[in-house]
């Protein structure tokens, strides 16, 4: 069920009318990809119900989308299978659109719109989404809303830029307890549907009927991929690595019962990613196949003996990281990163929406920073090439790239030095920059998302404070060196196991 709370996540993208003559309500499912604990869903349900129209979703996937591959292509489609599935369970209308060079969008989009009364979508502000909701605003002749589901606090509620966590912890701690009541529906409501009667069934010139659609059925997806023209078709996918809801619910189990017990001491242990004290959920996360509600909803719940309600909150701890939400440290410790860490990077792209952000937003200590260092001799200088094939003398570091390229993923304790170093090796600043770009978003299945800019800028001190002493080439951002690494974790079994991922290469299928 929509609440009447939730209205401050929905934006009107083109002020036009309601077209009440038209037969059906159309919700385009763009990055909130799931049927179940999904604000633009519950919206597009409620206005089914309140206009007595048939509610299509719509799930497409673009092929030429930046970075598109075979790696993320398959971990959308096995999404698009979950949701078909599920579709039918709850006697949703789904259909998934996946383009190919003969069935282009661009047709089904128009077609589709051109029939709907209004359409509501998923708002979000990074990647092709602000450029594509001004093309679309234009095209569609309709209303057109996007409504925000990427956080259980609404981005609009959060107010100002933060320029660090613990500002924005505040805010988070403010605004938890009342949105906390207004998360989306854990099941979907029924849209209306004029029994014996749906117009989306039956008519002849129903795009059901019209348009060729993707079955959803698994045997398809590797066909499918085959005939697609992407833009990085030698990123393949990970074996094992499956996308959709109910691969993401297994692994929110796997972390419930073995993760979150000494998370908080744990996580930056470099480790194999069954032994992980971390979640692996970001890139369900990304795609949308599991909401951060969701995740919030189970963790707050973990080992305690009635559901979770606010007034389990401890009101002293307040702005604290510790101590505020749970008894329990490494609950308190996993929701400071789902929340705050996360949402930073979420509200620094709503403030202003754009494809990505660069060296241009950081402050000015740091920018000072930069300028004065732009000189300093590099100790070692490395080309794109070199290091996105791990070709550098340090050990640490090209393991840490052999696995996002032969995982889709690296552990968050060495993502962060995988940065610093890039700055490091690099002729200048806006060159790490890019390479850190590409290669973050070329291979990593939680890659092009807000939080790629905000790791990115992190390592060149975005979010951080100064560190004392002055160091060659940073200044002073916060440096990180492979030796103190290797010195602080025990690294054999991560390098163990990234020699077996090598004797393992990602295959197609
Ligand atoms: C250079 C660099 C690049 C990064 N690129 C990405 C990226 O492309 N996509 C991405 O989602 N994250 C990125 N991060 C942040 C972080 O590394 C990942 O979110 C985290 O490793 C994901 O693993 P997990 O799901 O097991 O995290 P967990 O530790 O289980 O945390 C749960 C969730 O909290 C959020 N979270 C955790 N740590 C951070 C963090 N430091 N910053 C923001 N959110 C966080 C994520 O949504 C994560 O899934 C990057 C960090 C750095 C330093």
């Amino acid at each position: 069920m929509f609440l009447k709370e939730n209205l401050v996540r929905v934006r009107d993208l083109n002020q036009k009318p309601v077209l009440e003559n038209r037969p059906y309500i159309l919700y385009w499912m763009s990055t909130a990809r799931r049927l179940y604990w999904n604000h633009s869903l519950d919206y597009a349900i409620h206005l089914s119900q309140k206009y007595k129209k048939e509610l299509l979703i719509y799930e497409p996937v673009k092929v030429d989308y930046p970075w598109s591959s075979p790696r993320f292509h398959k971990f959308i489609l096995e999404g698009m299978a979950n949701h078909a599935k599920d579709a039918q369970k709850l006697g949703l209308v789904y259909r998934a659109f996946v383009e190919t060079l003969d069935n282009p969008i661009s047709e089904v989009f128009g077609s589709l719109t051109s029939s709907a009364a209004l359409v509501v979508t998923d708002d979000y502000p990074a990647y092709i989404i602000p450029e594509l909701f001004v093309q679309a605003s234009k095209k569609i002749e309709s209303k057109f809303l996007a409504v925000d589901s990427n956080s259980i606090i609404p981005l609009s509620q959060y107010g100002e830029f933060a320029s660090a966590a613990r500002i924005l912890r505040y805010r988070v701690h403010r605004l938890f307890p009342e949105f906390w009541k207004f998360r989306s529906s854990s099941k979907p409501a029924k849209p209306f549907l004029e029994n014996g009667n749906s117009w989306l069934e039956k008519n002849p010139d129903s795009p059901l009927k019209k348009i060729r659609w993707f079955s959803g059925d698994s045997e398809d997806i590797e066909k499918i991929c085959k005939e697609c023209n992407f833009i990085c078709p030698d990123v393949l996918p990970v074996n094992k690595k499956n996308g959709g809801r109910k691969e993401g619910l297994k692994l929110l189990r796997r972390f419930l019962n073995q993760g979150l017990n000494g998370y908080g001491e744990l996580r930056s242990q470099p480790k194999k990613p069954e032994e992980s004290h971390s979640s692996l959920l970001s890139p369900y996360l990304h795609f949308g196949h599991i909401s951060q509600e969701e995740i919030v909803s189970a963790v707050l719940d973990w080992n305690l003996e009635q559901s979770w309600n606010p007034g389990i909150i401890i009101p002293e701890n307040r702005n604290k990281r510790e101590g505020y939400f749970h008894p329990d440290s490494n609950v308190n410790s996993f929701l400071d990163e789902l929340i705050t860490w996360r949402d930073i990077g979420f509200l620094m792209f709503w403030k202003q929406p754009s494809f990505r952000k660069d060296l241009s937003i950081l402050p000015d200590w740091i920018q000072k920073n930069l300028d004065y260092h732009r000189k300093d001799e590099r100790p070692y200088l490395y080309s794109r090439d070199d290091l996105e094939n791990a070709r550098t003398h340090d050990a640490v570091w090209n393991a840490a790239q052999k696995e996002l390229v032969l995982t889709g993923s690296m552990h968050n304790y060495m993502r962060m030095l995988w940065g610093k170093k890039v700055i490091e090796w690099t002729v200048d600043y806006e060159t790490a920059f890019a390479i850190l770009e590409d290669l973050n978003n070329k291979y990593a299945y939680d890659g092009r998302d807000p939080n790629s800019y905000t790791g990115i800028l992190w390592c060149f001190g975005l979010f951080d404070r100064p560190w004392f002493p002055e160091r060659n080439v940073f200044g002073n951002i916060r440096t990180m060196s492979s030796a103190s690494t290797a010195k602080k974790f025990k690294l054999q079994s991560y390098f163990d196991y990234i020699r077996e991922l090598e004797g393992f290469r990602t295959t197609l299928f």
